[in-house]
Order: C-alpha cells, then structure tokens, then sequence
C-alpha cells in the first residue's frame, strides 16, 4: 500500500495530504538545523550517562525512607552535568511543574525578602503561588513581597523598569523561559543570558530561577549556562521524553538545591530520603529519548506554523521565527474553528482517539476551555495536544508529539477537519 492510502485509512483525504506535503518541501533546511539540534543534546546525555557509569543495578527501586539509593543519586548526577549545574534534585515526589517551581520559590525566599519578575506577570498556576491572587499557604501569607517588570509593547526587556524594581530587599528574579499561554515572546537562552546578566550587575548575588517549562532541549545550551542559580522544569514536559508518568526537577547550585531539598522532605533530611518506588527506568530512559522526542515537536510546531500561516492563519511563533520552545499557538478566529481543529488533534491519538473534546468550565478560567489530548500519561503535554480558552482571537495552543510523524498526522487531521466543516478552503 502507499504511503497516502495508509493516511486515507486514518481519515485523510488527498488535497490536504498535498497540501501538508508541499509546505514540508520547504522545510528540510529547517528540519536538518533540528536534527543537529539533536544530535548535539543526544551526545550531552549519553556522556552524562556514561560518566557517571549507569548501570542496570541503578534501575533497582527503593521503598520506604529510600536511604542509600545509588540509582536516585546518580540519575540528579546525570542531570547536572547536562545542565552543567552543581546539584539537582529530580524526584517522583516533585508532583509537577508548579510544584517544583513552589518548592524552588518557598526554599530560598524567607519572610521579608522580595521576589522580582522581570518578564511580565508568570504562568497561571503560579500566581496562587506567589499570591498574585490570593491562596492559603502562599509565598504572600508568609511575607514575601512580589513585584512585577512588564515587558515592553514589543516584548523586550524594560531594562531601566528592572532596574527601578530591583531594591536591597530583592533576593530572588523569576524568569519564564516559555510564554506558556501567553501572546508574548518566548525568550532565548540568549536572550536569558542578557536578562540575567543585567540583573546580576544591579544587584549582585541575587539568586536567579528559571522556569525552564517546554525549553529543555530546544538549544543546545540551557539557562544554567547563562548564569541561572536554578533551572526548573516538569517531567510531563521536555525531560521526561514521555516516559516518566510523573515528577519535576530543579537543577542550580548546591546551597539552592540544597534548601529545596530541605523544603520538598524536612528540615535535616533534605536529599537523603526519598523512595524512588521503582520509577527510576522511566526517568533514565525518559531523559535519554528526550532530545529526540523534543526534535520531533519542534518539527510539528513549525509544520503547523508553515501550514497555517499559508493559508491565513495567525501563528504565534510565525513560521519563519526561530524557537525557545515546543509550543504553537494558531489564531483560529472562532469557537468552531477551535472545535473542528481539536477533534483533528485528538482523532490523530494512539490512547481516546474516539473521543470528542467539547468546551468545557474549569478552575482558574473566566471562559470555558478546550482540550484535545489522548496521551500515555495523563496531562502530559510532551505527548501531542491542543488547547484554548474559547474567546477572541480564538487560539488553539498546540504542543507536542512523541514522534514526529504522530505530530504530522495530528495537524493534518486539524486542518481535514477544519475543512470539512467548511471553516477553511484553498485551491
Ligand atoms: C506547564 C508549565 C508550568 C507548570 O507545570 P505543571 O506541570 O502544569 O504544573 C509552569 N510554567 C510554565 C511556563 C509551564 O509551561
């Protein structure tokens, strides 16, 4: 059988199966530079690996305190040198993103100091962190103060905002690598490194964390090596290369790392205890995949940008634009175009494919929300899946693929739907 009557069988029809082919002509060039990207972070972690002499007893679990726990250990080991990090702490127990970026924040600012963002306001979940909207147990109720640089109309840094903001009570800067579900730029670990720079120049031994989220492996260097105390990240994303069904990371200094240890277990016990309950596998593999799974949504993510913005479509990026992170918003213009553009996504999964995402009402939102995801790990967003609030201008957030053809099915699936519904036509 060829190749397009396999994607008939899926749901494709030829037009866009044409369509998805001659903006994949233009792209090979954009696609080699991914590969290298690739390649490059592959060796970093098997050299990281193979330094620290992985072997198959490290894979063994551990239960209860989990004291002496050889592979727990050598995994954070592995995890520092690839981001070139002092320390890191890379546990189950860290339950997700914002919980490794909650225990990072409370471990190194006490009652009094403030903390700086200096990118605008952070990541949804994060604002009950800090208290930007008021929660029990947040950085708020303990006294820590919060304030907020905002990015320039363009979405460049307010350097002399940042300056007027950084005071003698600043003991921690925030940066958010990702826009997350923002329309604002993502930054490059270039562009980091200046952030960072200029901050430690205002204020030296300011301690700076990044919300690394969706950026590892994108580039060939991290924050850490920018000048980050602390990088930060989920194992549902990026790291955990799909693999890891659960946990976070924060890799940085060791008095940061440290605390943070102190913080996730107790006081005195800090990294000593911690069960790894068997998980260690996923986590090792899961990192070892991880610079070509993050190849592989890279590639879709400028296959939807290419395909969209050609016939119309607003892309955020846009097409051409170089990359911090995995993520791709698409301004759709309307609640059906998110609709059709969603049931594409999730009639391309291996896991629900027969399911239909609806809008729906969910905490935290003022507008109902769409998902599409039909993954291995529950809300893991490394694996292909979309998103929005329904309201103008309509954008889908689309992130992800474990493979890179997975990703190619789904957006073609998208824009089949899309064209079926009669929302987007081309000739
Ligand atoms: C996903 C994300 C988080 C939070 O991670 P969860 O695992 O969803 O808790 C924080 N910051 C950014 C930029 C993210 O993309």
């Amino acid at each position: 059988m060829e190749l397009f009557q396999m994607y008939e069988q899926l749901g494709l029809r030829r037009a866009v199966w044409e369509r998805g082919e001659a903006v994949l002509a233009d792209l090979a060039q954009r696609f080699r530079g991914i590969d290298q990207t690739a390649e490059y972070n592959q060796a970093k972690v098997l050299a990281a690996m193979q330094k620290n002499r992985i072997g198959a007893n490290h894979f063994a679990a551990t239960t209860g305190y989990g004291y002496d726990d050889d592979g727990r250990e050598r995994l954070e080991r592995v995890y520092a040198d690839v981001f070139h990090t002092e320390a890191a702490l890379v546990r189950p127990q860290i339950t997700c993103g914002t919980h490794a970026l909650s225990v990072a924040l409370s471990a190194n600012l006490l009652p009094g100091d403030e903390l700086l963002s200096p990118v605008g306001a952070p990541y949804d979940t994060l604002q009950e962190v800090i208290g930007i909207r008021p929660s029990p147990c947040s950085l708020a109720e303990y006294g820590v103060r919060y304030r907020q640089a905002d990015l320039k109309p363009d979405g460049s840094f307010d350097y002399d905002a940042i300056r007027a903001a950084i005071g003698p009570k600043t003991r921690l800067i925030t940066i958010q690598r990702s826009k997350g579900y923002a329309t604002r730029p993502s930054f490059s670990v270039g562009q980091i490194g200046e952030l960072i720079a200029f901050c430690k120049s205002v204020k030296p031994g300011v301690t700076v964390m990044v919300d690394n989220c969706y950026g590892e492996f994108v580039e060939t260097i991290e924050p850490s090596d920018v000048g980050a105390d602390m990088v930060v990240g989920s194992l549902i994303k990026n790291p955990g290369g799909g693999l890891a069904p659960i946990g976070g990371y924060i890799c940085g200094t060791r008095s940061c790392v440290d605390r943070c240890a102190y913080r996730l277990s107790a006081p005195g016990l800090g990294q000593e205890v911690g069960a790894n309950l068997g998980i260690l596998p996923a986590f090792y593999q899961g990192f070892f995949l991880s610079p070509t799974v993050v190849a592989g949504a890279l590639k879709g993510a400028i296959f939807a940008a290419n395909l969209y913005e050609g016939l119309g479509f607003r892309c955020i990026p846009g097409a051409a634009a170089p990359r911090s992170d995995i993520i791709q918003a698409v301004e759709l213009g309307s609640e059906a175009a998110m609709c059709a553009f969603c049931e594409g996504i999730q009639a391309a999964a291996p896991v629900d494919s027969f399911a239909t995402p609806v809008p729906g009402d969910m905490p935290g939102y003022d507008s109902q929300v769409i998902m599409a995801a039909g993954a291995f790990v529950q809300g893991s967003s490394i694996e292909l899946s979309a998103d929005g609030p329904i309201r103008p201008p309509y954008a889908v957030y689309f992130q992800g693929g474990l493979t890179w053809h997975h990703a190619k099915l789904g957006i073609l699936l998208s824009l089949q739907k899309m064209v079926d519904k009669g929302l987007c036509s081309f000739s």
